[in-house]
């Protein structure tokens, strides 16, 4: 992976050529803090950031639930807010019914299991999150998990947490092909910090991904430190764009 800087790519022939850039929220727009709940953009940047999606097509696609996400990004302008890992469209109620009836299921197998103490589950409805940042020892239940979960379920990690998916639920990278449809932008950048996110950096060339933080196997083509330092990438892209 390269460190991505202002000089690495052509930015200006993308964007004239039609780029949408695609965020992650936790990670990658604000810093991974022990309460998740409490997480916020700094507000420098989130000023900037009001004024570079007014200018750039721009979306944030997360694994938190929408209402939670949308509200996080209230009053930034993103032309797609997308939740659950890629699930959870405005627009798609529909569908989302099922992935909700087989998440409740697993929620019904979760509370089966004995209580560990520190670890605690997010019910997104359409998918669920074990948080075990404040257990002691996961190990235990963590093995267990993947028994519980194989009839039906995709399990996929994160930063001191699991994700119990439906199966058949889109996925990040099928939420990043539709948006590209969608929008009607020829090439997508996409910002992420987690396992999930590779399911993105593994799609076709038209996408160039870039993982946030220090991890040295990926399928991303880029790399970036923090949100900091995508905070300064964005700021020099658009000085180089005026
Ligand atoms: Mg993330």
């Amino acid at each position: 992976m390269d460190r991505l800087t202002s000089a690495s790519l052509d930015w200006q022939r993308l964007i004239k050529k039609g780029l949408l850039w695609v965020f992650d929220y936790d990670g990658t727009l604000v810093p991974i803090i022990r309460n998740p709940y409490k997480s916020q953009m700094r507000p420098r940047f989130f000023r900037f950031m009001q004024k570079f999606v007014r200018k750039y097509p721009a979306a944030v696609l997360s694994g938190r639930e929408l209402k939670n996400i949308a509200s996080r990004v209230k009053g930034l302008s993103f032309r797609y807010v997308v939740g659950n890992h890629g699930s959870e469209w405005k627009t798609k109620k529909m569908r989302a019914g099922r992935f909700a009836r087989a998440t409740e299921r697993a929620r019904k197998i979760w509370e089966q299991i004995p209580h560990t103490q520190g670890i605690e589950l997010e019910n997104k409805k359409l998918s669920l999150t074990i948080h075990y940042r404040n257990c002691a020892d996961p190990s235990l239940i963590l093995r267990k998990l993947p028994s519980l979960f194989s009839d039906g379920y995709r399990l996929v990690g994160g930063k001191k947490c699991l994700n119990i998916l439906p199966a058949d639920a889109p996925s990040k990278g099928d939420a990043v092909r539709r948006m590209r449809k969608l929008s009607g932008l020829s090439r997508v950048i996409y910002f992420g910090d987690d396992e999930t996110d590779e399911d993105v950096f593994g799609l076709e060339s038209w996408l160039i991904g870039v993982r946030i933080g220090p991890i040295k196997r990926s399928q991303a083509r880029y790399t970036l430190q923090n949100s900091i330092e995508l905070e300064k990438l964005l700021r020099a892209v658009v000085s180089k764009d005026c």
